[in-house]
């Protein structure tokens, strides 16, 4: 096949890409503009975290005086502040499904967009050193292509200039489905699943370069897994943690 002179493969490419895969809104999956993110009538839908916000993991509390919700203040946690963009409801529980099992990778950009904009200033205050995804196992990693939390923490690092650092923090052993189990359950079979590896980073390194993580991951119902990740980081040399999630669950 030849091309003409004057066209650019490369944008010719980029065009038959856009053709066949047009951007789809995170809410409706209807075809958008591809400078779009979400079509007007979704991005009315998607409800975002209003503040005052709990200072542990970002939820909508009743007034300023409040500093923490009824979940953080019965639990104790080791990371010591939280950001969330979206309240996790009808369609974003949708969006967000569509991210994990149904190849919308896309959704990230949207979902990514907005936690900048509405955390972003937060986070700045956190002055992390860098971003970390809540890791996924390879196999499921293999399976779906892609670990939606890093598509999100790659997007967020690029626009709050924070270097995002992707094999720190490790999946030991994969874990059945979280639905399955009940908080039990679901503890016992987090407890062991996350690692620093300290070959590739040895503990003084990370001591000295990586002493304030940012760790993202997609959704946020007990804190769990981020307590989990937050003590292997704790364990490996980082001396704080703060979690930003994109979604964040109520009466868990
Ligand atoms: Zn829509
Ligand atoms: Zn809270």
């Amino acid at each position: 096949m030849m091309y003409n002179a004057i066209i650019n493969p490369k944008e010719l490419f980029k065009e038959a890409v856009r053709t066949v895969y047009p951007r789809k809104c995170p809410g409706c999956r209807d075809v958008i503009l591809p400078d779009m993110l979400v079509c007007e009538s979704c991005a009315a839908e998607f409800k975002l975290v209003e503040p005052p916000f709990c200072l542990k993991c970002g939820r909508h509390v009743e007034d300023e005086e409040t500093e923490l919700c009824d979940e953080c203040a019965s639990k104790d946690h080791r990371y010591s502040m939280g950001f969330s963009a979206f309240v996790y409801d009808g369609i974003m529980r949708r969006a967000m499904s569509d991210l994990k099992y149904s190849s919308a990778a896309e959704n990230a950009d949207y979902f990514a967009e907005i936690a900048a904009k509405t955390c972003g200033e937060r986070v700045k205050m956190f002055n992390p050193d860098i971003i970390i995804p809540v890791p996924i196992h390879p196999s499921r990693r293999a399976e779906r292509g892609y670990n939606q939390a890093q598509l999100i923490s790659d997007r967020l690092s690029a626009a709050l200039d924070i270097p995002s650092v992707n094999d720190l923090l490790i999946r030991r052993k994969k874990t059945a489905a979280l639905k399955r189990l009940d908080a039990a359950g679901r503890a016992e079979n987090l407890k062991q699943a996350f690692e620093c590896d300290l070959k590739r980073y040895p503990r003084e390194e990370i001591s000295v370069r990586f002493g304030r993580v940012l760790l993202i991951d997609d959704i946020y119902t007990t804190g769990a897994t981020m307590e989990c990740c937050t003590e292997a980081l704790l364990d490996a040399g980082v001396h704080e943690v703060a979690v930003l999630s994109v979604a964040i669950g109520y009466n868990y």
